[in-house]
């Protein structure tokens, strides 16, 4: 390709409305471009490096047995209200109607859709296990759709789902995609951990998540040095901490006027967040008030809520639903009081059961309740583990101080069971002749996603640093002058060259200064950069750039094929 033909609109001013670099560097480069919120177009360059992950992603589904079909996008209600899901999945999902009012809706997800196709053409044991799986653009309504790609409202998702005969044959599935997806990331050049991850109502040991580590990432990840657990931090368990018992002293209340957090009632009381119980109030998508009860200290893991409610959405109750319900303000609320309360749930961490003469809201304005013991002055519906780990707090598995990361989600697997088997039939006759749901796992890669993740962690003040083997070119020629004839026979001799050996080069040919060709390459990210100036011409001294750590090495004609392919092997 030459730089003069190319579509790669690139702007040299960072765009205001960009607040993570994947997005300002895939705007600046010229690789994609708004629509609207949450939807792009993806310029020549950006979709040959979607193509390229989208190859690898292929590559590996199939080396495990996986086949590839393709799904409508447009998805009738009927199969997602036979699940349920259709209520359910509310307002992320994006709904229309044909001209006879018929409901659809773009898809979000496929298994409704592929276990009913499954569902009329498996009939037997002997066609299982199944794998199949498709690359295609996905919608979802999403809440805040930013930062670029990594969170839009449509996207392209890989997604595979896995037909079994039993659990033992599920976990042969997973194990698969587990390492399909561990080769799929390492082939993209990407620095990245598999943790385990919440399944929500599932429960168990029954997904992972592959997290690229970047700064900028959503997601909060534990891992621990020591052991090689590693859990998204909505999902790692902590044992309630033993605290020794005192003398249980009467319940009282105290004028706390002004103290309405935390830190404040400390001060005022010369006590310590250990010694208080934060209650957060809920409500339920039913619409009931659910009290989260920690330790001062400790924060409340909203999934470990709601998983233990067993509610479908849980929100922060706003201060009118608070007030009515408890008639005080948040700040000043508590427990105590309540048991009795039929329309209200109390949800303990297992560590507040351990505390004696505790300080807490005590439900009236400007009052705290001192000397609360857990058990006899309120007894909470339920007591579970309900905090948010954090660092250094101590491994679930072996105890050691765990160290804290973020992470941007780039692929999940997940073990379903057979949720939508058992309830859309899709069942088979066993060898024992019995009929069977199949047993079912689903498994996502954000290809979209994938791109931008590899920006977050691979780039500089210059631009976009491109691991080699998704780049959208390996190599970039620039001849330093366009006038200069001798240079640009040269730059198109190698350029033809590298092409032909199968190192995919563009010709930056314009009638540019050198320093916006090197400033556009830089930017772009091409791995490597061969600059045909007079060292070349007069020297034999063709120059090697290379992005990543900008070495520069120099190399005869002879020579410079051959090192190049090398080169790139390691970048
Ligand atoms: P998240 O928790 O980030 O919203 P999810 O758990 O809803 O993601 P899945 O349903 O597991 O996502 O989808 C599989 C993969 O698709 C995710 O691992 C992620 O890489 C990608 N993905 C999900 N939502 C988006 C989105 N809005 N934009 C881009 N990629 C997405
Ligand atoms: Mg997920």
């Amino acid at each position: 390709m030459r730089f003069s033909q190319l579509f790669a609109p690139t702007l040299r001013e960072t765009p205001a409305e960009a607040e993570v670099v994947s997005h300002q560097l895939m705007l600046r480069a010229g690789l994609i471009r708004k629509a609207t919120g949450g939807i792009y177009s993806y310029l020549p360059l950006a979709l040959r490096v979607l193509k390229k992950i989208e190859k690898i992603v292929r590559e590996e589904m199939d080396a495990k047995g996986g086949q590839e079909l393709a799904m409508p996008i447009l998805q009738p209600a009927e199969m997602w209200q036979e699940t349920g899901r259709w209520s359910v999945y509310g307002e992320e999902m994006f709904r229309l109607q044909d001209r006879h009012d018929r409901k659809f809706c773009l898809g979000p997800t496929h298994e409704e859709m592929i276990t009913t196709l499954v569902r009329g053409d498996i009939r037997s044991y002997r066609q299982l296990p199944l794998m199949l799986y498709q690359i295609q653009n996905k919608y979802r309504d999403e809440i805040r759709p930013r930062f670029g790609l990594m969170r839009g409202r449509e996207f392209i998702m890989k997604d595979l789902y896995s037909f079994d005969r039993d659990e033992a044959g599920l976990d042969e599935s997973y194990n698969k995609m587990y390492d399909a997806y561990l080769r799929v990331f390492t082939r993209c050049g990407l620095t990245f951990r598999a943790v385990e991850a919440d399944s929500g109502a599932i429960g168990g040991s029954g997904s992972h998540e592959f997290m690229v580590i970047a700064e900028s990432g959503e997601a909060g990840i534990v891992y621990c040095e020591k052991c090689d657990y590693a859990a998204n931090d909505e999902k790692a368990e902590l044992h309630p901490i033993c605290l020794p018992r005192e003398e249980q002293l009467p319940l009282d209340e105290k004028t706390t006027p002004g103290m309405k957090t935390i830190v404040k009632l400390c001060q005022f009381l010369s006590i310590t967040p250990e010694k208080t119980i934060k209650t957060l109030a809920y409500r339920t998508d039913t619409g009931t008030l659910v009290l989260a009860l920690v330790r001062g200290d400790h924060e409340v893991n909203e999934i470990k809520l709601l998983n233990k409610v067993g509610c479908i959405q849980l929100d922060m109750a706003n201060e009118e639903a608070i007030t009515h319900a408890l008639g005080s303000q948040a700040g000043y609320i508590g427990p105590v009081g309540l048991d009795d309360n039929e329309n209200i749930i109390i949800v303990a961490d297992a560590t507040v059961m351990n505390m004696s003469n505790a300080v807490c809201g005590a439900n009236k304005p400007d009052t705290h309740y001192i000397n609360v013991n857990p058990g006899r002055d309120f007894k909470p519906s339920l007591v579970t583990d309900l905090r948010l780990i954090k660092e250094n707090d101590p491994c679930p598995h072996c105890g050691a101080p765990v160290k804290t990361a973020r992470g941007i989600e780039v692929g999940q697997v997940f073990k379903l069971f057979t949720k939508y088997s058992a309830a859309l039939q899709a069942t088979f006759i066993d060898i024992d002749s019995k009929e069977k749901p199949m047993v079912m796992g689903c498994y996502g890669i954000g290809v979209s996603r994938t791109m931008a993740a590899a920006i977050e962690q691979n780039y500089d003040q210059n631009g976009i640093i491109w691991p080699a083997p998704i780049a959208p070119y390996h190599v970039v020629v620039i001849p330093v002058s366009s006038k200069d004839e001798q240079q640009m026979a040269l730059a198109e001799k190698i350029y033809t060259e590298l092409n032909a050996n199968g190192i995919e080069a563009i010709l930056d040919d314009r009638n540019e200064r050198p320093g916006v060709k090197f400033k556009d390459a830089d930017l772009i990210g091409y791995p490597i950069k061969i600059t045909i100036g007079p060292k070349a011409i007069n020297e034999n001294l063709i120059e090697i750039k290379i992005r990543r750590t900008g070495e520069v090495l120099y190399f005869s004609q002879a020579e410079y094929l051959s090192n190049v392919k090398e080169l790139l092997i390691k970048l």
